[in-house]
């Protein structure tokens, strides 16, 4: 890039990924520009650091690698080149310390996205970064220009090389709503339909249950479907379940729902105790006492579990304490649909990872290269999300910078 004339980049979609990818292009020189349809940028991450915001993981790599399932080996080289550690020593030089929370899942010690992406957005700005919000980008011209409806009416825009990183299919409101796929698919790009991924699932629980329980957690339970097993907290909602033990397991079980119409998630509400443990407390109950005062006194077990124990056995519980241990330690829940999408932490499909070359080029549209959620993978919640958005920001940002030189 020659200094006197620097190159013109784009970047539309101004969450993590596409602020990542204007952050490395301006720092090469790039003259960059951030669009957005909405009136200011990053809403999704300051959502996401509502609850706390997981940056990362800290887990050793290779098995923070398999999080993404078929999309590893795709990811592997962009990760590695911007892994975990770097993302940590990124978020520190914005003067955000962070600390391993006790999962192993990385939290800045604001806990929350604002004081970040404020502290990001000045440093942009610092670096020459332009940004024009409220301009949503509705596709190409014949000529390759890029076509912005914004509040003066439309614009034609022309650059040397476009980053394209516009998002997911949940959470229209923040601004990813999915729409771009139609011009996607007309400039030959092979689009996979989206699906809810880290999203609730639907239990059709009992009135009562639902009164009585909604909006209460259960933690630290186990949660076995199709042979695999978590531990996690689990929130009870008024439409069925949803929290983080849910969505580590919600890519088989939408999978499963999807195809048979139900599945059935085996709860264990006192993991830290074998089956045998829990009929001998139980056994020791005194006679005549309910079962549901033994629950509570044996097991410690919250109303709310013993209320999820009559929802999965019907009404009544099983009297001997054998059974009963067998219920408690895999209570089974009927789950017969995924939440809206719109509800969903992330989704899965996108643009295929066959629709661009290693260097996140749109093999279709040479000079367009993508980044971020839009792009076909997946992942669970514990950082993999926002990690993977950075790293494939930063990969396509370095895409565009070897294109230009070529
Ligand atoms: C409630 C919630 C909690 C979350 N918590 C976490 C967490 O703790 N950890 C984690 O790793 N992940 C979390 N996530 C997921 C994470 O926020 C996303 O995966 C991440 O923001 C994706 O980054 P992105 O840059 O690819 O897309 P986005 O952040 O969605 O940004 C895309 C941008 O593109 C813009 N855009 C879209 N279409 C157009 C268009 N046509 N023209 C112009 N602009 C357009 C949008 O307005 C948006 O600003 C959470 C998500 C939610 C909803």
């Amino acid at each position: 890039m020659s200094s006197s004339s620097p190159s013109k980049v784009a970047v539309i979609g101004g969450g993590p990924a596409g602020l990542m990818a204007a952050e490395v292009l301006s720092s090469a020189g790039a003259s960059v520009t951030v669009y957005d349809r909405m009136p200011s940028l990053g809403r999704k991450f300051l959502m996401a650091g509502r609850g706390g915001l997981n940056l990362t993981h800290s887990e050793p790599l290779d098995r923070f690698l398999r999080r993404y399932g078929p999309a590893t080996e795709r990811l592997r080289g962009m990760i590695e080149a911007f892994p975990p550690k770097a993302l940590i020593k990124w978020a520190e030089g914005l003067g955000q310390q962070t600390f391993v929370g006790s999962s192993g899942r990385v939290f800045p010690k604001a806990m929350k996205a604002s004081p970040l992406l404020r502290e990001w957005l000045k440093q942009l700005e610092a670096q020459g970064v332009a940004f024009r919000p409220r301009r949503t980008w509705t596709g190409w011209t014949d000529a390759g220009e890029l076509k912005f409806a914004g509040p003066e009416g439309d614009e034609v825009v022309r650059a040397d090389a476009v980053i394209m990183a516009l998002g997911g299919g949940s959470w229209a409101k923040l601004g990813s709503d999915g729409r771009w796929t139609t011009a996607f698919e007309g400039a030959g790009a092979r689009i996979t339909p989206f699906r809810p991924s880290n999203v609730g699932f639907l239990v059709p629980w009992s009135e009562v249950f639902k009164e009585r329980f909604a909006g209460t957690p259960l933690k630290a339970v186990g949660l076995t479907f199709a042979g695999r097993q978590v531990k996690g907290e689990i929130m009870l909602s008024a439409y069925g379940l949803e929290g983080g033990g849910i969505y580590a397991l919600s890519s088989a079980l939408r999978d499963a729902v999807e195809g048979q119409g139900e599945a059935v998630l085996e709860i264990d509400l006192r993991p830290d105790l074998s089956a045998g443990q829990i009929e001998n407390k139980l056994a020791r109950g005194r006679k005549g006492e309910s079962v549901a005062n033994l629950l509570r006194k044996a097991l410690n077990l919250s109303p709310a579990a013993i209320g999820l124990l009559r929802e999965a056995c019907g009404v009544n519980l099983p009297a001997t304490p054998t059974a009963l241990a067998a219920l408690v330690k895999a209570a089974p829940v009927k789950l017969t649909g995924c939440a809206p999408m719109d509800r969903a932490i992330s989704t899965a499909g996108g643009v295929s990872l066959d629709s661009v070359n290693a260097d996140l080029m749109l093999k279709a549209r040479p000079g367009v290269f993508l980044a971020g959620e839009m792009l076909d993978w997946e992942a669970p919640t514990g950082g993999y999300l926002l990690q993977a958005s950075f790293a494939t920001g930063r990969a396509a940002a370095l895409g565009v910078l070897a294109y230009l030189r070529n």
